[in-house]
């Protein structure tokens, strides 16, 4: 019995042996091969790609939020769907600087386009003046053709002692985006963080919502920026001072680098 388990030990030891012997000789070598003549085309192809990447930034799409006139003619608030709303809501206004939104949106919008333009992005605005008539619809379809991602720029309205800033980002669930979540999702984290440590507001986080026209047409990552109450003297004065709108303006360039990072 000791010798017939001792047999067959030494049969497993001997076939053991002799895989070790022939795997590592022919199929290995080859899958050697084949591996490092991947890992050199890929490495090459990473290389191509990051010097084009160099040479070329990605373009940044900027949606100063409004207008001078709101448009309240209804359009569906995502492709195929069934609920209206209105193309451009009259959005708010400074309650001490008496400043109205779409202003402060298209201040920030311009400042930002120089900021981006001179750390290398290309920059698309849908509007650099006050005076034109485009849909949310219109605004995220602008963006889609040319740009990488799609920031939106709002500034909030509530009682008077709602302060600070935040994202507005759709879920891994909304019906027309849902692919786009992480990205849109890491894009409106970079972005609120590097934001609100560039200004020192307070930062009220990421809310969720698939109910946003201009973010459910948007076929690129796509977030909203609520850069602070407009209904709160102190984020008032702040968002319309040199030295906040500066701020702000680093703050967003610092989210999309990080982003990129
Ligand atoms: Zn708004």
């Amino acid at each position: 019995m000791k010798r017939l388990i001792g047999s067959v030990l030494c049969a497993g030891m001997l076939l053991a042996f002799a895989m070790t012997q022939v795997l590592p000789e022919v199929p290995v070598i080859a899958k050697g091969g084949t591996l490092t003549v991947e890992a050199a085309s890929s490495k090459k192809a990473k290389t191509s790609k990051t010097s084009k990447k160099k040479k070329q930034k990605p373009t940044i799409g900027i949606d100063p939020g409004h207008q001078g006139r709101g448009d309240s003619a209804k359009e569906p608030n995502g492709p195929g769907s069934s609920v209206m709303k209105a193309k451009v809501a009259g959005g708010t206004s400074g309650v001490s600087t008496k400043k109205p939104e779409y202003q402060l949106t298209l201040e920030i919008a311009l400042a930002l386009k120089t900021e981006l333009e001179g750390r290398g992005y290309k920059v698309v605005l849908t509007r650099d003046t006050n005076d034109v008539s485009i849909s949310n619809k219109e605004r995220a379809e602008k963006l889609n053709e040319s740009c990488d991602i799609a920031i939106r720029l709002h500034a909030d309205g509530a009682g008077s002692s709602a302060t600070g800033a935040s994202m507005q980002c759709h879920t891994a669930k909304n019906p027309y985006i849902a692919n786009l979540y992480e990205k849109s999702n890491k894009l409106s984290s970079c972005i609120i963080n590097a934001y609100c440590s560039a200004t020192g507001m307070k930062n009220r986080g990421i809310a969720y919502r698939d109910d946003l026209t201009g973010t459910n047409w948007s076929t690129i990552p796509v977030t909203l920026l609520e850069m602070g109450f407009m209904t709160n003297t102190s984020d008032d004065n702040y968002m319309s001072s040199a030295t906040g709108q500066a701020a702000m303006v680093k703050g967003i360039a610092d989210g999309i680098d990080a982003y990129y990072k």
